[in-house]
């Protein structure tokens, strides 16, 4: 891509380009700067793509900016920015960067203009309780920071952004990610560390591409272990969690329902039904059994499992601790309990644990 830069050299470029950083000006001020460009006639704003402004005392928009219309680049960090409003209704942005302000979730406007252009947005270090849905609309983002918010949640919405290729949730109070992060089939850089997670979804294990996945200062105990299959992941980050293994005896073991147990029994003796002998919700709860890990056992389960850890050899150097699911706790006592050495071909280049 071609990113035009403030201190380019070349004349041409440097046309479409006003840089008016670290100058610590107002918006009324920055507006006066900005009015030569079309005052008198002059159309000097319609060669303008690239638009810096941080470090500024921008609490608010320059009302000219608006009539910079092929614009591509916004730089408005570092500023005291309390309103953001939709900028997207005068020009087709690429890269919105407006991080370290004091935008919270009332700042942004209830809607964006839909910009099939936006590439790159950046609302990291503002004050953003809640994920913002509105940018949702923005479904061609390749790289989207929204760390150093006090965010407590991701949009289960979050599918949409199928081109993502960075997402930065670093910093934030997130306890939860959606099932959903695993639709985003692009991405290389997951980052989540700083937060209050205590799992991650085995989907994550569906981003093929990823590389790098930073999960620093949570409260992970286990991780899920569909993740052994990330072949693309180089960089993993884990220190400042519990990790800790908690033994099966520790947990508390529901007994199975009787529609459990009749459907394990149905699973393990392979008896025939017929489509069309069941009601089709007993035939799904057959359809939905997941088979007990423990490599002794021929067993199924349904709703009723129990979890139990398993230290896996993930990097040739340490060992992590999986989560898994065992159809009974005797499953757990198996005399063969040796760690697992996943088939790979490469090792994960770097696993931070301290
Ligand atoms: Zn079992």
């Amino acid at each position: 891509m071609n990113n035009y830069t403030s201190d380019s050299s070349d004349g041409e470029t440097g046309n479409k380009a006003i840089d008016l950083a670290y100058l610590l000006k107002n918006p009324e001020s920055v507006d006066k700067l900005l009015a030569q460009y079309f005052e008198n006639g002059s159309k000097k704003f319609l060669d303008v793509e690239n638009m810096i402004l941080h470090h500024n005392e921008l609490t608010a928009l320059p009302s000219n900016l608006t009539r910079f219309i092929n614009m591509r680049v916004l730089d408005l960090s570092n500023n005291g920015l309390t309103v953001l409003p939709n900028i997207f209704q005068y020009c087709q942005l690429s890269k919105l960067v407006a991080k370290n302000n004091r935008l919270d979730n009332e700042a942004l406007p209830k809607d964006f203009s839909y910009c099939p252009t936006l590439k790159e947005l950046n609302l990291a270090g503002n004050n953003l309780s809640e994920f913002p849905d509105q940018i949702l609309t923005f479904t061609s983002l390749r790289y989207l920071y929204l760390g150093g918010n006090g965010m407590k949640n991701i949009s289960k919405e979050i599918w949409r952004f199928k081109q993502l290729q960075v997402l930065s949730l670093g910093g934030n109070n997130i306890s939860d990610v959606p099932v959903s992060v695993g639709l985003l089939k692009s991405l290389q850089a997951l980052v989540l560390c700083d937060n209050q997670l205590e799992s991650l979804p085995a989907s994550v294990a569906n981003l093929h591409n990823l590389r790098s996945l930073l999960i620093h200062k949570n409260r992970l105990k286990t991780l899920p272990p569909e993740i052994i299959a990330l072949r693309n992941l180089s960089e993993l980050s884990l220190r400042d969690n519990p990790l800790v293994v908690r033994f099966v005896s520790d947990i508390q073991h529901q007994p199975a329902s009787l529609l459990e147990l009749s459907a394990r029994a149905i699973k393990l003796h392979n008896i025939s039904a017929p489509v069309g002998d069941l009601p089709h919700s007993l035939a799904q709860y057959l359809e939905s059994a997941h088979r007990c890990v423990n490599p002794h056992c021929k067993g199924v389960y349904f709703d009723n499992r129990v979890e139990h850890i398993k230290f896996v050899d993930f990097c040739g150097k340490y060992r992590i601790p999986l989560l898994q699911y065992l159809c009974s706790s005797k499953c757990a006592s198996s005399p063969n309990e040796e760690v697992i050495k996943p088939h790979r071909t490469y090792l994960m280049k770097k696993v931070l644990l301290g």
